[in-house]
C-alpha cells in the first residue's frame, strides 16, 4: 500500500474529535497538511497508511480542538486598575477612560498579551468585541502569535451618554461616525486563508439607534458575516432599554427584524420568557460569560437564563470578557464555572455534564462564530486548530476518564502544545513565534504609560511593606 505523505502526524492521544457522532478515540492519532486535518483514526492505522515528515507523540495525552472564546475585550494590560471590590458603574467609568487614553502602541500591547494568555490555555480562536481602536493593532498581534481570531470596527455607538458616564473622546456616539466605520473590517474576508477576519460589531446594551441596528444586521447579511454586540447585561440596562423601547429588548429586536443566526450577543443575563422564545427561534447564539456574571456578582448564573436556553437549543458559547471580570482569559474556567453554577442552581447533578462543557468550549463557539464548517472539531477537511494536554501532571493522574479529568481536574495546567493552522504556536509553556518576555515589557510599559495618564494609583485594603 503506498503510504499518503503529511506534514504531521500527532499520535498516541486520546483524541476528543467532537465529531457528530462525538466520538473519542483512544490511542488515537491526527494527520496534518498544510493548515488542515487530513485524517483521523487509531494511531497504528494512520501510522500504517501515512508516512509524516513530523511526528508528535502525545504520550497519551488528550488532543482536542481548540476552544473557542465567543466574547473578550483585549485590555487585559489595564488588570488591577481598581479594586476587585469596586461598584459596577464606577469601575467601568475607569475602563471608559482606560479606552479612551490608549494609544496603538498600548492596543498592540495589549492585544499581544491577550493572544499568549489565550493561547496557554487552549484557546485558538477568539471575537474582540468591538473595544480597540485600532483593529488593525489587534489583528496585526494575533496574527504575529499565530492565533486565529474576529475584529470589529471600534465603539460603534449613536445614542447619548446615561447621566454620570465616561464621554469617550475618541469615539463620539454617533450615527454618521458609526456609519462610516461600519463593516471596515469585512475586507479581512476576501483572503480565505486569512487568520484574522472580520465580524460587524457595535458595542450595544442601549447605545444603538434602530437605524444602526438595522444597518448593522443588513451589513452583516449581505456579507455573510457575524453581528455581535453586548446584550442585556443586567436588571438596570434591560429596564432601560424596556423605557426606551416600550417593549422588552428581545421582543423589539424581533419586531424590527435584527435577529437572525447570524447573530451572537454577549451576556444575555436578564431575559424574558418571551424574549428567550425570540432568540430561539431567531436561530441566534448566546456568548455565555460566567465569570463577569459572577465575579461582577450579578446574580446572572443563579437566575439567568443560559441553562434554560442551553437546554433548550439555543447555540450557547462561551466567553471570557474583560481583564478584571474574566479572572482569566481561559474558556476552559468559563465553563467549569457555568457546570458548577448550573448545579448549583438546579441542585441537579445531571443539569450540565462535562461534555455540555466541552461543546460549548468548541463546537457551540465555533457555530456562534459561523465557522462551524472550518474550526470547532478535529474532522477531515477542518482546519488543525488543535490543543495537546500532558499526562504529566498529578491532577492527570490515574486518567481513567480523560474527559472528566480535563473539565474538572487538569484546567489550563494540562495544556503541552497548541496548533493554530497546523503550525504549533504554543508549547512548553511559551509562544513558539514571539519571545514572551518581549510582550510583558511592552505590556509592562504599556500599564506604567496608562496608570500615569490616568492618574491611579495602588489600592492595596492590605498593607503594602518595602
Ligand atoms: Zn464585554
Amino acid at each position: 500500500m503506498t503510504r499518503k505523505d503529511v506534514d504531521t502526524l500527532i499520535k498516541n492521544a486520546f483524541v476528543i474529535t467532537m465529531n457528530p457522532r462525538r466520538e473519542m478515540i483512544e490511542r488515537g492519532a491526527v494527520a496534518i497538511t498544510g493548515t488542515r486535518i487530513v485524517a483521523v483514526g487509531p494511531t497504528d492505522e494512520l501510522m500504517r497508511s501515512h508516512s509524516a515528515r513530523h511526528q508528535i507523540d502525545a504520550q497519551g495525552g488528550i488532543v482536542h480542538p481548540g476552544f473557542i472564546d465567543t466574547h473578550v475585550h483585549f485590555m487585559n494590560a489595564a488588570r488591577g486598575a481598581f479594586p476587585d471590590t469596586m461598584d459596577l458603574s464606577t469601575s467601568m467609568n475607569i475602563y471608559r477612560q482606560w479606552w479612551d487614553g490608549v494609544d496603538d502602541e498600548d492596543e498592540y500591547a495589549s492585544s499581544l498579551l491577550n493572544c499568549i494568555e489565550m493561547l496557554s490555555n487552549g484557546t485558538t480562536c477568539f471575537l474582540e468585541a468591538g473595544t480597540v481602536h485600532n483593529p488593525h493593532a489587534a489583528a496585526e498581534a494575533a496574527e504575529r502569535v499565530g492565533m486565529r481570531g474576529f475584529v470589529g470596527d471600534p465603539f460603534l455607538w449613536d445614542m447619548p451618554a446615561a447621566p454620570g458616564v465616561h464621554v469617550m473622546s475618541r469615539a463620539p456616539r454617533a450615527l454618521d461616525r458609526s456609519l462610516s466605520l461600519l463593516g471596515s473590517q469585512l475586507k479581512r474576508n476576501s483572503k480565505p486563508d486569512g487568520l484574522v477576519r472580520g465580524c460587524v460589531v457595535l458595542f450595544g446594551l442601549g447605545s444603538a439607534s434602530d437605524e444602526l441596528v438595522r444597518t448593522a444586521k443588513r451589513i452583516a447579511d449581505e456579507n455573510n458575516a457575524i453581528f455581535s454586540q453586548h446584550q442585556s447585561f443586567g436588571p438596570n440596562d434591560a429596564a432601560a432599554d424596556e423605557r426606551r423601547l416600550g417593549k422588552r429588548a428581545l421582543c423589539h429586536f424581533a419586531d424590527i427584524d435584527v435577529l437572525g443566526h447570524n447573530c451572537t450577543f454577549s451576556h444575555m443575563n436578564d431575559l424574558s420568557g418571551d424574549e428567550m422564545a425570540m432568540v430561539r427561534q431567531a436561530g441566534m447564539s448566546v456568548a455565555w460569560c460566567p465569570g463577569t456574571a459572577m465575579t461582577l456578582a450579578t446574580g446572572a448564573t443563579v437566575k439567568g437564563p443560559h441553562l434554560h436556553m442551553h437546554r433548550d437549543g439555543v447555540n450557547t458559547a462561551l466567553a471570557s470578557d474583560g481583564a478584571n471580570s474574566a479572572c482569566r482569559y481561559d474558556i476552559g474556567l468559563q465553563g467549569l464555572l457555568a457546570l458548577l453554577a448550573s448545579r448549583e442552581r438546579t441542585q441537579k447533578r445531571d443539569s450540565f455534564s462535562a461534555e455540555d462543557v466541552m461543546e460549548l468550549a468548541t463546537v457551540n463557539g465555533a457555530r456562534a462564530l459561523g465557522m462551524a464548517h472550518e474550526i470547532g472539531s478535529l474532522e477531515v477537511g477542518k482546519r488543525a486548530d488543535i490543543v495537546i494536554r500532558s499526562t504529566d501532571l498529578p491532577e492527570a493522574q490515574p486518567g481513567v476518564d480523560p474527559l472528566q479529568t480535563l473539565v474538572y481536574c487538569c484546567g489550563s495546567k494540562s495544556v503541552a502544545s497548541v496548533l493554530v493552522n497546523g503550525e504549533t504556536v504554543w508549547s512548553a509553556g511559551r509562544p513558539r513565534r514571539i519571545e514572551a518576555a518581549q510582550i510583558y515589557e511592552l505590556a509592562r510599559k504599556s500599564t506604567d504609560r496608562m496608570w500615569t495618564k490616568l492618574g491611579l494609583s495602588r489600592q492595596s485594603r492590605w498593607p503594602i511593606v518595602q
